[in-house]
């Protein structure tokens, strides 16, 4: 789960980092109280939106010359007019794709003046299994960037979660950053309150770029990118109160309810099918036959037929779908219970696309019987193979 920037800061603050003074807004007047709050001459009028590079990114409605989504104001005039540019329109980055993304909040800051910009963020690396940090002198730009044509300037390290952050880990940040005297001890007491932020509250994802210094000579996080492990969320209310599904794929929350795990994608084939790898297979042959899918889903081992009247029903609300495919290997999944869920979906919804079902294993007589016996117009298949040429011959004719 992803937060919101200022979300994110104030989590950050909460473990004593250095962050700049700001208020979200979710209307012009808010976003002119809340520069009135503020020191000046110097505010920052921040897109909040579930997507970095907003700062380079255009909107949709804005003539091609305008600013974008993160702009410096000079006067509490200027934040109005910056604030009525943005609220409600689209801001398309490299992060959020074509379609861009609303601009529902903002963030109104304090501006700062900048001396240099660093990067740093922190993740669970898979390799290692431990948390890990990534440092670059080269903060403000495109990371991304940065790795490909000068991978020497990012120096990453992990932690042993035996020990915990240490001070050598804080010493490791601050040479990377190339810092010393006063600066080197804020890296180190930075590096601290960054991790035990990040473990404590079971981050997935904490990245800052850029981390500044100011003129003044203090280290502070300038931008915050925070996401969450799905999987803990239950220890921590707080955070959960903190999800904005106006930020996700509505089909995705819809699926949330039930415990399904869904994904959704750019293509037209719908899928259903029970296990995480099987459903891998099932979209990489759909591919292999030139089509591609409009979903993950894994609808589970003891699915009930509830589960997978909603699974069906998620799928068939996509308008991109113009065909579904059923995949079920039945072990702990019964095909039964497959082939009820499914009937009923149909009943309460309609059936307007090919639907191929393919159907193996634990009660697969029964299930076969079902579906025959319900007179819907189901394409039958034997094998996964089979099964995808079948689904793509019928979408694309
Ligand atoms: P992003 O584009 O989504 O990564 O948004 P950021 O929060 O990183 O802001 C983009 C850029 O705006 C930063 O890299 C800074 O160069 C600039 N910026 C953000 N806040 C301030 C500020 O307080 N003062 C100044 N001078 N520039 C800022
Ligand atoms: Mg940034």
């Amino acid at each position: 789960m992803n937060i919101h920037e200022y979300q994110g800061k104030a989590i950050l603050k909460a473990y004593g980092a250095n962050v700049s003074a700001g208020y979200p807004a979710l209307t012009v007047a808010e976003a002119v109280e809340a520069a009135k709050k503020l020191p000046g001459p110097l505010f920052v009028v921040k897109s909040q939106i579930h997507a970095g590079g907003r700062g380079k990114g255009k909107f949709k409605e804005l003539p091609a010359d305008a600013k974008g989504g993160v702009r410096l104001a000079f006067s509490i005039d200027e934040v109005e007019k910056h604030a009525k540019e943005m609220l409600g329109n689209t801001l398309v980055t490299i992060q959020t794709g074509e379609a861009g993304k609303q601009v529902n909040r903002l963030y109104i800051e304090d501006g700062s003046d900048i001396e240099k910009e660093f990067y740093i963020s922190m993740l669970v690396d898979r390799v290692t299994g431990r948390t890990a940090f990534v440092v670059s002198t080269e903060g403000g730009m495109d990371i991304e960037a940065v790795a490909h044509d000068t991978p020497e300037k990012i120096i990453t390290f992990s932690v042993d979660p035996a020990t915990g952050v240490m001070p050598h880990h804080g010493r490791a940040v601050a040479k990377a950053l190339g810092l010393s005297g006063d600066l080197a001890k804020q890296a180190e007491v930075l590096t601290g309150q960054l991790y035990r932020a990040f473990v404590e509250k079971d981050m997935a994802m904490l990245e800052i770029n850029p981390l500044i210094i100011t003129k003044d000579g203090k280290l502070k996080c300038l931008d915050a990118k925070i996401g969450f492990d799905s999987n803990a969320l239950y220890r921590h209310p707080d955070v959960m109160e903190l999800r904005d599904l106006t930020e996700e794929d509505h089909k995705e929350i819809e699926a949330s309810k039930y415990d399904l795990s869904y994904v959704a994608l750019d293509g037209t084939i719908g899928c259903m099918v029970n296990g995480a790898g099987l459903a891998m297979a099932t979209m990489d042959i759909i591919k292999l036959y030139g089509s591609e899918p409009a979903n993950f889903l894994d609808v589970g081992g003891g699915a009930s037929k509830e589960k997978v009247t909603a699974a069906f029903k998620i799928i068939t609300a996509d308008p991109n779908v113009k065909g579904i495919l059923v995949n079920i290997f039945g072990g702990i999944m019964k095909c039964d219970v497959i082939a009820e869920g499914v009937i009923a979906a149909v009943k309460d919804v309609g059936l307007k696309v090919p639907l191929v079902v393919r159907l193996e294993g634990t009660n697969v007589d029964l299930g076969k019987k079902i579906i025959r016996e319900s007179g819907l117009n189901v394409i039958p298949a034997d094998d996964l193979d089979d099964a995808a040429q079948k689904i793509v011959k019928a979408v694309n004719g």
